[in-house]
């Protein structure tokens, strides 16, 4: 039996967990060049793929229907947009991503966002190499207001960070989170309506789907206090990015940081890279040491799970 295994660049998938699947007697492909694959290419190796390890490469219904043998997708993480779970499902593939294996990396992620932007440390730090030496006052979170919006896995583990350093923690989810939850987090859940106006950092953890994209456009924008924050580590395309850009110049926020965009990299000539009040990091929200080896480890036994 055969498993490809995209997600590239790792330092080690773990030779460990490679050595696991092999001793299981499975052929595995894994992507060390250090480049993304071409579709083309993903597609080659995986047409006689048992088990499938992906990152971001799309897995769509036409991928699926030239993969005959494939009975098992995980996913390298926890957002299944890139695959076509319905269609995968419906052909009796199942379909896993490693619930909870990136919350703490993320949720760090998060604040380190929220830290160097009220502590003014993206422009500083630029400043001071370029001969200057302004000294900015900034901000506390203290005291702050933290509205999270997708209380899951990752905006649970942000709602505690966020809790130990003082802030005031407001929740948006569909599903009713239970009272004795709300205390535990010191959580009160609100209306997204309410948790946009009463915010001083807005921070979204939340899937991209039909239902959430564009969730956050002008008017969720202009509901939000004129010296907040916006933060998305959760999936470009949930934010419609236009019209951030445009309350971005027009100060209708104070900032946003975004670990995501609709288009990865996002484009030279995006408008929003122009604004001096967009901060930014390349999609390495989940990525630390301790995140990709529970990451590794988790995937592997998923798919050990469904093949043996
Ligand atoms: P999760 O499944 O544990 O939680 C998602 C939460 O969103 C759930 O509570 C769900 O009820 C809620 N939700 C779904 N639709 C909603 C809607 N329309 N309105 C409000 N809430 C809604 O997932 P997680 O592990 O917390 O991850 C959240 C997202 O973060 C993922 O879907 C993924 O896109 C993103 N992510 C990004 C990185 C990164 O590297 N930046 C890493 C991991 C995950």
């Amino acid at each position: 039996m055969k498993i490809v295994i995209t997600p590239r660049g790792f330092a080690n998938y773990g030779e460990k967990e490679l050595d696991k699947l092999r001793s299981h007697g499975f052929q595995v492909s894994y992507n060390n060049t250090g480049q993304a694959y071409s579709p083309e290419k993903f597609l080659e190796l995986s047409k006689d793929a048992d088990g499938i390890i992906v990152g971001v490469d799309l897995i769509d219904q036409a991928f699926i229907d030239q993969c005959p043998q494939l009975k098992v997708i995980c996913k390298f993480g926890v957002g299944t947009d890139n695959i076509d779970v319905a269609y995968a499902e419906s052909k009796g593939i199942y379909v896993g991503r490693t619930i909870g294996s990136n919350s703490i990396a993320v949720a760090e992620h998060v604040m380190a966002l929220i830290y160097s932007e009220s502590k003014n440390i993206y422009e500083t730090v630029r400043e001071v190499k370029e001969g200057e030496w302004q000294k900015p006052t900034g901000r506390e979170l203290y005291g702050k207001t933290i509205g999270i919006i997708g209380f899951g896995a990752i905006g649970k583990q942000l709602a505690r960070q966020a809790q130990g350093v003082g802030m005031h923690v407001r929740i948006y989810d569909v599903y009713d989170v239970p009272v004795e939850e709300l205390k535990q987090y010191d959580a009160e859940q609100l209306a997204l309506e309410t948790l946009l106006q009463e915010s001083d950092y807005v921070s979204l953890h939340l899937p991209l789907t039909e239902k959430t994209k564009n969730l956050i456009s002008t008017a969720e924008l202009n509901r939000m206090k004129d010296n907040a924050c916006l933060i998305n580590t959760a999936r470009g395309g949930i934010v419609d990015e236009e019209a951030l850009s445009k309350a971005l110049a027009g100060k209708v926020i104070r900032s946003a940081c975004f670990d995501v965009f609709s288009s990865e990299p996002p484009k030279s000539e995006d408008p929003l890279l122009a604004r001096e009040n967009f901060y930014l990091t390349p999609h390495t929200g989940a990525r630390t040491i301790e995140s990709e080896a529970r990451t590794c480890e988790i995937s592997t036994d998923i798919v050990l799970s469904k093949l043996l």
